[in-house]
């Protein structure tokens, strides 16, 4: 497989490295203590397991060194839109 990284070009996979899914928003930490709780869990443990196009997290460890939001169909490996994570908003 290979990612258009915006700065580098076509690269291979074996110069990223996949942090995860770029869907998790980081829960407030304000509110009821048991909500909280259950919301952290969740945001730390429990992920989508998609069948089709996803985000993922993405580092170019052996390139630029930024960090890419990959949107890709998992069960085909084709690569939909690479962005900076910089750049992107938050969902
Ligand atoms: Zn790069």
């Amino acid at each position: 497989m290979r990612i258009p990284c915006p700065y580098c070009g076509s690269r291979d996979v074996s110069e990223f490295s996949y942090l995860g899914d770029a869907a998790p928003q980081r829960p407030d930490p304000s509110g009821d203590a048991s909500s909280v709780e259950a919301a952290f869990f969740d945001y730390v443990y429990l992920r989508d397991n998609p069948a089709g196009p996803h985000r993922g997290l993405w580092y170019h460890g052996a390139g630029c060194r930024n960090w890419l939001v990959v949107r890709r169909n998992p069960s085909t490996h084709e690569i939909l839109e690479v962005a900076l994570a910089a750049k992107e908003p938050a969902a």
